[in-house]
């Protein structure tokens, strides 16, 4: 029989152990992160190392430390092994059971050791114990992992059944077999000596079937992961290209030559293609006019060759199609090849025509603002619902300054400084509503149209308001309707004038026609003929009186009037007067006086005492003629440089709306009923005239049924007054 030297088997196999220990410390260092338990491994083959050291000094140390101890590691490596894997697998489960073994085994070993040593009994047991763990190892790496990861134990399994099985033979043969007992260990049966080297072959392959499983799984994960890593690169691309495809703003990809790789649909429909494969190979040059495609050319080539993005780029172009201008805010975005390559580049138009075009409108639209603001001759403000004027046209902004915004608008334009009754703002802002209010009292007793329109203004309810003033043109229209009152006036006053004058010119000339027949008579004695005569003379004086007052008036009318101004004593024209008109107030029952001021001297003015005498006459005559009792007062003052002259009767009185007519020519009140007076109805208007040409005026107050008083004011003329001037 050839004897195995078994202490030198057992060392070699310690530096074995110690090579397997650093190979699975490795594998610890390397997938601690990754997977968990590898550190039981390392502690399995770390105290199967020891024990095989601790075995092979046996005889140089103390024997419970060689045998107890190293059977004892032996057994808790194998343990620790089987956590590991647990862990590994992710199939972990409670270890009481053998720590109970190992409890057991130590027991075991201690009382076979110390007390009854026997080595066929130790070497039982190592099986028994090796056997219950190696199998519940084997059983996880081949049936408890999961089926997917079998081909990752398999080995490791098939491993942990060769130790199965060489710790089931053991067991058998210590059972069955005949054989002698061995003095020591070292001295083992060829059997013994063979199980050994058996067992510490499998360390072998364990160690190499564990890197293998390791090695493996990573391979496994890194395979899963890429695949993972594909599928989120793939659905990304995916997304990106479905996004970049339903952009609005045309994108697209060139590379760095200005050649498609490719388009968004947006891009395509731009250049007016349907397909992708229509633009392979092809630039921008192939669907723009030639000036535009330049122009872009070159400035996709100054972002490729600089490398640096260009955003927001302002560009306008002519529609291929239509040929409107289109207007473009183009973003460049060079993306260079990592493996040197040529870069190619991402283009991103975003379309703002619309944004261009709103913005020129509403630029043009505010410059014709502006200048519809500054040519309209009319004021034009705009006010919110409490009459705030929150915006000023500039005209008017000339007139009430800036500061006016903000005032209330009837403070800056109406006198009274009120609110103007029919203001629309009373009733409520209307938007889009026009209305239009004419209101006097406005910027110095102006009239004007306001047109006011309700609107929105600054986010509130407001209203614009023009300024149309119609002062002149009200005034114009005022002046139409009181010219043509006056036409129809006249013409009604001379058709009773002509009425009249038919009359007062029929009765003198009747006088005059029928006196004249009768001094025909034959038989007429002298003292009638004489009568008739008067009576002739009389009527024709009248006639003439009549004459010449319509002559009068033409002329006044012409402007054709004389006036010869001499030095006149008034005192002596009014007692004239009055003596003159004594004998007719005597003749109508009434009282006639006259007054004159009360001067030392003589009151000599310059007047034209021939048209005073008129003036007065007429309105001492008609003082006289309208009055039936009571009395008739004339005479004079003088006045601040004036003459004032007064007739006052206690007559008939004149109506307070006739009291300006009566001076208009022809007029006379209520002709019907005054035709008992007789009269033209010239006398006052030819007064007036000769008055207003001496530069002086007449006026009259009166209370019907009590009387009147008509006055007259000439300029007091002297004949030093007339030399200083
Ligand atoms: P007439 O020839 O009719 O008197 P006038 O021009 O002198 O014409 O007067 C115009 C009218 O004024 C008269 O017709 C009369 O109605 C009114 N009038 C003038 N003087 C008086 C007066 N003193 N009292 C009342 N009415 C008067």
């Amino acid at each position: 029989m050839v004897s195995i030297d078994i202490r030198t088997i057992i060392l070699s196999f310690t530096f074995t152990g110690l090579v397997s220990t650093l190979v699975v410390f490795m594998l610890w260092m390397q997938y601690r992160k990754r997977y968990m338990g590898t550190i039981y491994l390392v502690l399995n083959f770390a105290m199967l190392t020891v024990s095989l050291l601790l075995v092979s000094l046996r005889g140089q140390i103390p024997d419970w430390i060689s045998i107890i101890a190293a059977n004892t590691f032996l057994i808790a490596g194998f343990i620790l092994g089987h956590r590991g894997l647990e862990n590994f697998t992710g199939k972990r489960s409670f270890q009481w059971h053998n720590i109970a073994v190992l409890i057991l085994f130590t027991a075991f070993q201690i009382w076979f050791t110390i007390a009854n040593p026997a080595l066929e009994a130790r070497n039982l047991s190592i099986s028994v114990a090796g056997l219950l763990i190696t199998s519940q190892t084997a059983w996880l790496m081949l049936r408890r992992v999961p089926a997917k990861s079998r081909n990752l134990t398999l080995t490791a399994g098939i491993v942990y059944i060769l130790f199965s099985l060489v710790c089931a033979i053991n067991i058998i043969y210590f059972i069955t077999g005949e054989k002698e007992m061995p003095v020591d260990f070292f001295n083992a049966a060829p059997f013994d000596s063979f199980s050994i080297i058996m067992v510490n072959m499998l360390i072998i392959m364990l160690t190499y079937s564990l890197v293998l499983m390791y090695s493996k799984r990573l391979h496994q994960d890194v395979q899963a992961e890429e695949k993972k890593y594909d599928n989120v690169t793939r659905e990304e691309r995916n997304l990106l290209r479905t996004l970049i495809d339903n952009l609005a703003d045309p994108v697209s990809l060139t590379d760095n030559e200005g050649r498609f790789l490719l388009n968004n649909r947006a891009h395509l429909s731009f250049i007016g293609v349907e397909s992708q494969s229509e633009t392979t190979g092809k630039t921008l040059g192939d669907f723009l006019p030639e000036e535009e495609a330049v122009k872009t050319a070159i400035e996709d080539q100054k972002v490729l060759q600089t490398g640096r993005l260009s955003l927001d780029m302002i560009e306008s172009g002519t529609h291929y199609d239509t040929g409107f201008t289109y207007w473009h805010q183009t973003s460049r975005i060079p993306i260079p090849n990592s493996n040197g390559g040529p870069s190619r580049l991402i283009t991103i138009r975003h379309d703002i025509t619309e944004r261009k075009r709103a913005e020129d409108f509403s630029r043009s639209n505010a410059e014709f603002n502006n200048v519809l603001l500054k040519t309209i001759p009319f004021g034009m403000d705009i006010i919110d619902e409490e009459g705030t004027v929150l915006f000023l046209s500039e005209n008017y902004r000339r007139i009430f300054g800036q500061e006016a915004v903000g005032k209330k608008c009837w403070d800056l334009y109406r006198d009274d400084k009120l609110q103007c009754a029919g203001c629309p703002l009373l009733s409520g802002i209307r938007e889009g509503k026009t209305e239009i209010l004419e209101a006097d009292g406005l910027m110095g007793g102006k009239t004007f149209n306001i047109y006011h329109t309700g609107m929105m203004y600054q986010g509130k309810k407001a209203m614009l308001e023009i300024f149309h003033d119609i002062t002149i043109h009200k005034q114009v229209k005022d002046d139409l309707i009181m010219s043509k009152e006056r036409a129809e006036e006249s013409d009604r006053l001379k058709t009773a004038f002509l009425q009249n004058i038919s009359h007062e010119i029929r009765t003198p000339m009747n006088g005059i026609v029928g006196f004249t027949s009768l001094l025909r008579e034959p038989d007429l004695d002298s003292e009638s003929f004489k009568a008739y005569l008067e009576l002739i003379t009389q009527s024709s004086d009248q006639l003439l009186a009549i004459v010449t007052d319509i002559i009068e008036i033409a002329n006044i009318e012409a402007g054709k009037m004389n006036v010869n101004k001499t030095k006149t004593n008034i005192n002596t024209v009014i007692t004239n007067l009055y003596k003159q008109f004594q004998p007719v107030a005597d003749l109508r029952g009434l009282e006639l006086r006259h007054s004159v001021p009360a001067t030392d001297e003589e009151p000599i003015y310059i007047v034209d005492n021939v048209r005073l005498t008129q003036i007065l006459t007429n309105l001492i005559g008609n003082a006289l003629k309208f009055t039936d009792k009571g009395s008739v007062t004339f005479g004079y003052f003088i006045k601040q440089g004036s003459l004032e002259f007064h007739v006052t009767d206690t007559g008939i009185g004149i109506d307070k709306d006739q009291q300006q007519k009566i001076f208009e020519r022809f007029y006379q009140v209520d002709s019907g009923k005054t035709r008992e007076h007789e009269g033209t109805g010239l006398g006052l208007s030819l007064s007036k005239g000769y008055i207003e040409f001496m530069g002086g005026n007449i006026w009259v107050t009166s209370e019907p049924g009590k009387g009147s008083t008509f006055f007259v004011s000439l300029p007091a003329e002297t004949e030093e007054s007339i030399q200083k001037v």
